[in-house]
Protein backbone atom coordinates (compact mmCIF):
# COMPACT_ATOMS: atom_id res chain seq x y z
CA UNK A 1 0.00 0.00 0.00
CA UNK A 2 1.80 3.30 -0.92
CA UNK A 3 0.16 6.33 0.83
CA UNK A 4 0.45 9.36 -1.37
CA UNK A 5 2.81 12.29 0.39
CA UNK A 6 0.89 15.53 1.12
CA UNK A 7 3.62 17.51 -0.32
CA UNK A 8 5.95 17.13 -3.20
CA UNK A 9 8.66 18.71 -4.90
CA UNK A 10 7.90 19.22 -8.49
CA UNK A 11 10.74 19.08 -10.70
CA UNK A 12 10.59 21.12 -14.30
CA UNK A 13 13.00 18.83 -16.34
CA UNK A 14 12.88 21.42 -19.18
CA UNK A 15 14.33 24.44 -17.15
CA UNK A 16 17.07 21.59 -15.88
CA UNK A 17 18.36 21.14 -19.61
CA UNK A 18 17.78 24.15 -20.43
CA UNK A 19 20.25 25.80 -17.30
CA UNK A 20 22.60 22.94 -18.26
CA UNK A 21 22.50 24.30 -21.98
CA UNK A 22 22.93 27.73 -20.84
CA UNK A 23 26.08 27.18 -18.64
CA UNK A 24 27.47 24.59 -21.71
CA UNK A 25 26.89 27.93 -24.54
CA UNK A 26 28.77 30.42 -21.30
CA UNK A 27 31.51 27.49 -20.89
CA UNK A 28 32.51 28.52 -24.92
CA UNK A 29 34.87 25.60 -25.89
CA UNK A 30 34.77 23.49 -22.14
CA UNK A 31 33.30 20.79 -21.66
CA UNK A 32 30.34 21.11 -19.19
CA UNK A 33 29.76 19.15 -16.17
CA UNK A 34 27.23 18.67 -13.32
CA UNK A 35 27.62 18.54 -9.49
CA UNK A 36 24.96 16.02 -8.51
CA UNK A 37 26.41 15.91 -4.77
CA UNK A 38 24.02 16.19 -1.54
CA UNK A 39 21.29 14.58 -3.53
CA UNK A 40 21.23 16.53 -6.37
CA UNK A 41 21.54 20.18 -4.25
CA UNK A 42 18.19 18.19 -2.68
CA UNK A 43 16.00 17.82 -5.97
CA UNK A 44 16.71 14.18 -6.29
CA UNK A 45 20.46 12.94 -7.51
CA UNK A 46 19.09 10.08 -9.77
CA UNK A 47 16.31 12.63 -11.35
CA UNK A 48 18.94 15.18 -12.08
CA UNK A 49 21.42 12.90 -13.49
CA UNK A 50 19.06 10.88 -15.62
CA UNK A 51 17.98 13.80 -17.31
CA UNK A 52 21.42 15.83 -17.58
CA UNK A 53 23.02 12.69 -19.35
CA UNK A 54 20.08 12.43 -21.52
CA UNK A 55 20.71 16.25 -22.52
CA UNK A 56 24.99 15.48 -23.27
CA UNK A 57 26.47 16.02 -19.95
CA UNK A 58 29.15 14.00 -19.04
CA UNK A 59 31.13 14.55 -15.89
CA UNK A 60 29.08 14.18 -12.49
CA UNK A 61 30.29 14.99 -9.29
CA UNK A 62 29.62 13.70 -5.80
CA UNK A 63 30.87 13.87 -2.32
CA UNK A 64 31.34 11.02 -1.28
CA UNK A 65 31.44 6.90 -2.17
CA UNK A 66 27.54 6.63 -1.00
CA UNK A 67 26.34 9.13 -3.30
CA UNK A 68 28.60 7.39 -5.81
CA UNK A 69 26.71 4.35 -5.07
CA UNK A 70 23.32 5.69 -5.27
CA UNK A 71 23.87 6.70 -8.50
CA UNK A 72 25.67 3.63 -9.82
CA UNK A 73 22.91 2.16 -11.45
CA UNK A 74 23.03 5.09 -14.01
CA UNK A 75 26.26 4.06 -15.70
CA UNK A 76 27.80 7.67 -15.07
CA UNK A 77 31.69 9.21 -15.09
CA UNK A 78 31.44 9.92 -11.33
CA UNK A 79 34.01 11.52 -9.53
CA UNK A 80 34.14 11.99 -5.95
CA UNK A 81 35.30 14.99 -4.40
CA UNK A 82 35.83 14.40 -0.69
CA UNK A 83 38.99 11.63 -1.99
CA UNK A 84 39.70 8.29 -1.01
CA UNK A 85 39.62 7.51 2.66
CA UNK A 86 40.82 3.77 3.56
CA UNK A 87 37.36 2.98 3.95
CA UNK A 88 36.64 3.72 0.35
CA UNK A 89 38.94 1.73 -1.32
CA UNK A 90 36.89 -0.87 -1.96
CA UNK A 91 34.04 1.08 -3.80
CA UNK A 92 37.48 2.79 -6.03
CA UNK A 93 38.80 -0.55 -7.02
CA UNK A 94 35.09 -1.45 -7.97
CA UNK A 95 35.17 1.14 -9.86
CA UNK A 96 31.99 3.23 -8.48
CA UNK A 97 33.64 6.44 -9.58
CA UNK A 98 36.91 8.20 -9.90
CA UNK A 99 38.15 9.45 -6.51
CA UNK A 100 39.24 13.39 -6.60
CA UNK A 101 42.51 12.99 -4.96
CA UNK A 102 43.58 16.01 -2.52
CA UNK A 103 46.32 15.03 -0.15
CA UNK A 104 49.53 13.41 -0.62
CA UNK A 105 48.28 10.36 1.80
CA UNK A 106 45.48 9.65 -0.57
CA UNK A 107 47.83 9.89 -3.40
CA UNK A 108 49.57 7.33 -2.06
CA UNK A 109 47.30 5.01 -0.80
CA UNK A 110 45.76 5.40 -4.72
CA UNK A 111 49.26 4.41 -5.79
CA UNK A 112 49.78 1.14 -3.75
CA UNK A 113 46.37 -0.03 -4.26
CA UNK A 114 47.05 -0.32 -7.81
CA UNK A 115 46.49 3.26 -9.10
CA UNK A 116 44.86 3.80 -12.22
CA UNK A 117 42.77 7.33 -13.80
CA UNK A 118 42.11 9.38 -11.20
CA UNK A 119 41.26 13.52 -11.26
CA UNK A 120 43.06 15.85 -8.27
CA UNK A 121 42.41 18.87 -6.24
CA UNK A 122 45.06 21.43 -5.88
CA UNK A 123 44.18 24.31 -3.44
CA UNK A 124 44.78 27.72 -5.26
CA UNK A 125 44.05 29.58 -1.62
CA UNK A 126 40.47 28.79 -0.54
CA UNK A 127 42.30 26.26 2.35
CA UNK A 128 39.58 23.50 1.95
CA UNK A 129 40.61 20.72 -0.31
CA UNK A 130 43.79 19.86 -2.12
CA UNK A 131 47.05 19.41 -2.55
CA UNK A 132 49.60 22.85 -2.94
CA UNK A 133 50.87 23.92 -5.85
CA UNK A 134 54.12 23.85 -4.51
CA UNK A 135 53.90 20.49 -4.31
CA UNK A 136 52.66 19.90 -7.66
CA UNK A 137 55.54 22.24 -8.70
CA UNK A 138 58.08 19.69 -6.46
CA UNK A 139 57.08 16.52 -8.94
CA UNK A 140 54.10 15.58 -6.57
CA UNK A 141 52.16 13.89 -9.37
CA UNK A 142 54.66 12.56 -11.77
CA UNK A 143 53.82 9.02 -12.91
CA UNK A 144 49.82 9.46 -11.67
CA UNK A 145 47.55 8.72 -14.77
CA UNK A 146 45.05 11.82 -14.15
CA UNK A 147 42.18 12.60 -15.89
CA UNK A 148 41.36 15.88 -14.38
CA UNK A 149 43.48 18.00 -12.28
CA UNK A 150 40.79 20.76 -10.57
CA UNK A 151 40.91 23.33 -8.33
CA UNK A 152 38.27 25.46 -6.75
CA UNK A 153 37.60 29.06 -6.25
CA UNK A 154 36.70 31.19 -3.31
CA UNK A 155 34.84 34.53 -4.15
CA UNK A 156 33.81 33.96 -7.96
CA UNK A 157 30.53 35.19 -6.70
CA UNK A 158 31.75 38.44 -6.26
CA UNK A 159 34.27 40.70 -8.13
CA UNK A 160 37.49 40.34 -6.00
CA UNK A 161 40.89 40.36 -6.69
CA UNK A 162 41.18 36.43 -5.68
CA UNK A 163 39.79 35.23 -8.28
CA UNK A 164 42.61 36.55 -10.61
CA UNK A 165 44.84 35.23 -7.82
CA UNK A 166 43.31 31.96 -8.04
CA UNK A 167 43.07 31.80 -12.11
CA UNK A 168 46.90 32.73 -12.15
CA UNK A 169 47.95 30.10 -9.75
CA UNK A 170 45.85 27.20 -11.23
CA UNK A 171 47.20 27.84 -14.78
CA UNK A 172 50.87 28.49 -13.86
CA UNK A 173 50.23 24.32 -13.37
CA UNK A 174 49.15 23.76 -16.95
CA UNK A 175 51.73 21.32 -18.76
CA UNK A 176 53.44 20.46 -15.48
CA UNK A 177 51.62 17.19 -14.87
CA UNK A 178 50.14 15.00 -17.50
CA UNK A 179 46.29 15.69 -16.68
CA UNK A 180 44.08 15.38 -19.82
CA UNK A 181 42.41 18.04 -18.28
CA UNK A 182 41.98 21.55 -16.26
CA UNK A 183 38.76 22.40 -14.38
CA UNK A 184 38.29 25.70 -12.42
CA UNK A 185 34.87 27.16 -12.14
CA UNK A 186 31.93 26.39 -10.02
CA UNK A 187 28.48 28.57 -11.63
CA UNK A 188 29.76 31.06 -10.46
CA UNK A 189 33.09 30.86 -12.28
CA UNK A 190 31.48 30.56 -15.60
CA UNK A 191 30.01 33.86 -15.58
CA UNK A 192 33.58 35.11 -14.94
CA UNK A 193 34.63 34.75 -18.11
CA UNK A 194 36.93 32.88 -20.44
CA UNK A 195 39.78 33.04 -18.63
CA UNK A 196 38.26 30.82 -16.03
CA UNK A 197 36.52 27.97 -18.03
CA UNK A 198 39.97 25.85 -18.69
CA UNK A 199 38.41 21.93 -20.28
CA UNK A 200 35.57 21.65 -17.64
CA UNK A 201 33.27 23.24 -15.96
CA UNK A 202 31.29 22.37 -12.74
CA UNK A 203 28.85 24.03 -12.19
CA UNK A 204 26.14 23.43 -9.24
CA UNK A 205 23.92 25.73 -8.39
CA UNK A 206 22.88 27.59 -11.49
CA UNK A 207 21.46 24.36 -13.04
CA UNK A 208 19.02 23.91 -10.07
CA UNK A 209 18.30 27.43 -10.35
CA UNK A 210 20.26 29.46 -8.27
CA UNK A 211 21.56 32.55 -9.61
CA UNK A 212 25.39 32.88 -8.84
CA UNK A 213 25.89 36.44 -10.43
CA UNK A 214 23.38 38.80 -11.13
CA UNK A 215 24.68 39.15 -14.34
CA UNK A 216 23.56 35.06 -15.02
CA UNK A 217 20.26 35.54 -13.90
CA UNK A 218 18.72 35.94 -17.61
CA UNK A 219 20.23 32.71 -18.57
CA UNK A 220 18.34 30.70 -15.47
CA UNK A 221 15.20 29.20 -15.14
CA UNK A 222 13.68 27.88 -11.97
CA UNK A 223 13.71 24.38 -11.25
CA UNK A 224 12.38 23.34 -8.86
CA UNK A 225 9.02 23.88 -7.36
CA UNK A 226 7.54 22.94 -3.32
CA UNK A 227 3.85 22.19 -3.43
CA UNK A 228 1.75 21.25 0.04
CA UNK A 229 -1.70 20.47 0.30
CA UNK A 230 -4.48 22.24 2.13
CA UNK A 231 -5.41 20.34 5.28
CA UNK A 232 -8.21 23.28 6.65
CA UNK A 233 -9.67 25.95 5.38
CA UNK A 234 -10.60 28.16 8.37
CA UNK A 235 -12.29 31.74 9.13
CA UNK A 236 -9.96 34.20 11.68
CA UNK A 237 -12.20 36.69 12.68
CA UNK A 238 -10.84 40.57 13.15
CA UNK A 239 -8.16 40.92 16.27
CA UNK A 240 -7.38 36.91 16.22
CA UNK A 241 -3.95 36.19 16.10
CA UNK A 242 -2.52 32.87 13.85
CA UNK A 243 0.30 30.63 15.08
CA UNK A 244 3.29 29.87 17.58
CA UNK A 245 4.03 33.12 19.58
CA UNK A 246 0.96 34.81 17.98
CA UNK A 247 2.80 36.77 16.13
CA UNK A 248 0.21 38.11 13.17
CA UNK A 249 -3.20 39.39 14.25
CA UNK A 250 -5.77 39.79 11.76
CA UNK A 251 -6.63 43.37 10.89
CA UNK A 252 -10.11 42.51 9.07
CA UNK A 253 -11.60 39.11 8.80
CA UNK A 254 -9.65 36.66 7.36
CA UNK A 255 -9.76 33.28 5.24
CA UNK A 256 -6.99 31.09 6.22
CA UNK A 257 -5.30 27.51 4.67
CA UNK A 258 -3.10 25.58 6.41
CA UNK A 259 -1.12 24.25 4.46
CA UNK A 260 1.22 20.82 5.01
CA UNK A 261 4.79 22.14 4.71
CA UNK A 262 6.86 23.35 7.71
CA UNK A 263 10.59 24.20 7.99
CA UNK A 264 11.38 20.23 8.89
CA UNK A 265 10.97 20.09 5.11
CA UNK A 266 13.41 22.96 5.06
CA UNK A 267 11.05 25.42 4.55
CA UNK A 268 12.67 27.78 6.73
CA UNK A 269 11.40 29.73 9.58
CA UNK A 270 13.26 32.81 8.05
CA UNK A 271 10.60 32.61 5.36
CA UNK A 272 7.79 33.36 8.50
CA UNK A 273 5.80 36.18 7.30
CA UNK A 274 7.83 36.64 3.78
CA UNK A 275 6.90 33.76 1.78
CA UNK A 276 3.77 32.72 -0.31
CA UNK A 277 2.17 30.65 -2.30
CA UNK A 278 1.34 31.58 -5.42
CA UNK A 279 -1.75 30.59 -7.33
CA UNK A 280 -2.66 31.95 -10.93
CA UNK A 281 0.18 34.42 -10.55
CA UNK A 282 -1.49 35.65 -7.22
CA UNK A 283 0.39 36.03 -4.13
CA UNK A 284 -1.28 34.40 -1.02
CA UNK A 285 1.00 35.40 1.90
CA UNK A 286 2.57 32.93 4.81
CA UNK A 287 1.02 34.74 8.17
CA UNK A 288 2.67 34.47 11.13
CA UNK A 289 5.30 31.61 11.83
CA UNK A 290 6.04 28.76 10.14
CA UNK A 291 5.38 25.78 12.21
CA UNK A 292 7.62 22.28 11.90
CA UNK A 293 5.28 20.70 9.34
CA UNK A 294 2.90 23.52 8.71
CA UNK A 295 2.34 26.85 7.93
CA UNK A 296 -0.93 29.13 7.10
CA UNK A 297 -1.58 31.40 4.24
CA UNK A 298 -3.98 33.98 3.43
CA UNK A 299 -6.88 33.00 0.79
CA UNK A 300 -9.13 35.33 1.70
CA UNK A 301 -9.07 36.46 -2.52
CA UNK A 302 -9.58 32.68 -3.62
CA UNK A 303 -12.94 31.59 -1.79
CA UNK A 304 -12.39 28.48 -4.33
CA UNK A 305 -9.59 27.03 -2.07
CA UNK A 306 -10.39 23.94 0.08
CA UNK A 307 -9.02 21.38 1.89
CA UNK A 308 -6.70 18.89 -0.50
CA UNK A 309 -6.15 21.43 -3.09
CA UNK A 310 -2.66 21.62 -4.29
CA UNK A 311 -0.85 24.87 -3.75
CA UNK A 312 2.99 25.84 -5.07
CA UNK A 313 4.68 28.01 -2.82
CA UNK A 314 6.95 30.84 -4.34
CA UNK A 315 10.62 29.62 -4.36
CA UNK A 316 12.86 31.65 -7.02
CA UNK A 317 15.46 30.80 -5.07
CA UNK A 318 17.34 34.54 -5.30
CA UNK A 319 13.94 36.45 -3.90
CA UNK A 320 13.67 34.12 -1.20
CA UNK A 321 17.11 34.50 -0.17
CA UNK A 322 17.39 37.96 -0.46
CA UNK A 323 14.41 37.99 1.26
CA UNK A 324 14.92 35.60 4.17
CA UNK A 325 19.02 35.74 4.42
CA UNK A 326 19.17 32.48 4.06
CA UNK A 327 21.47 31.75 1.22
CA UNK A 328 20.47 30.01 -2.09
CA UNK A 329 22.18 26.78 -1.93
CA UNK A 330 20.89 26.14 1.99
CA UNK A 331 17.53 26.79 0.43
CA UNK A 332 17.43 23.96 -2.07
CA UNK A 333 19.64 21.33 -0.11
CA UNK A 334 17.67 21.88 3.09
CA UNK A 335 14.19 20.20 1.26
CA UNK A 336 13.05 16.70 3.39
CA UNK A 337 12.88 13.94 3.21
CA UNK A 338 8.94 13.70 2.87
CA UNK A 339 8.61 15.47 0.01
CA UNK A 340 7.78 13.27 -3.22
CA UNK A 341 9.94 14.27 -5.57
CA UNK A 342 9.13 14.02 -9.80
C1 LIG B 1 29.93 22.07 -4.93
C2 LIG B 1 31.08 22.20 -5.84
C3 LIG B 1 30.92 22.70 -7.14
C4 LIG B 1 29.63 23.35 -7.60
O1 LIG B 1 29.54 24.62 -7.01
P1 LIG B 1 28.33 25.64 -7.29
O2 LIG B 1 28.73 26.88 -6.59
O3 LIG B 1 27.11 25.02 -6.69
O4 LIG B 1 28.22 25.79 -8.76
C5 LIG B 1 32.02 22.67 -7.99
N1 LIG B 1 33.22 22.19 -7.57
C6 LIG B 1 33.42 21.73 -6.32
C7 LIG B 1 34.76 21.24 -5.93
C8 LIG B 1 32.38 21.74 -5.41
O5 LIG B 1 32.58 21.31 -4.16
Amino acid sequence: MEIPAPLRLRIDRDALVSNWQALDRLSGAAACGAAVKANGYGLGASLVAETLVRAGCRDFFVASWAEAQALAPLGLTLSVLHGLRAEDVPAARAGLARPVLNTPEQIGRWRDSGGGACDVMVDTGMNRLGVSVEAVQGGLLDGLTIETLISHLACADEDVAMNARQRAAFASLAGRTDARRMSLANSAGIGLGAGYHFDLTRPGLALYGGIPRPDMAELLRQVAFPEAQILQRRHVPAGETVGYNATWTAPADTEVAILNLGYADGYRRALSGLGAAVVDGVRLPVLGRVSMDLLAIDVTVRPDLAEGDWLTMGYDLATASAASGVSQYELLTGLGRRFGRG
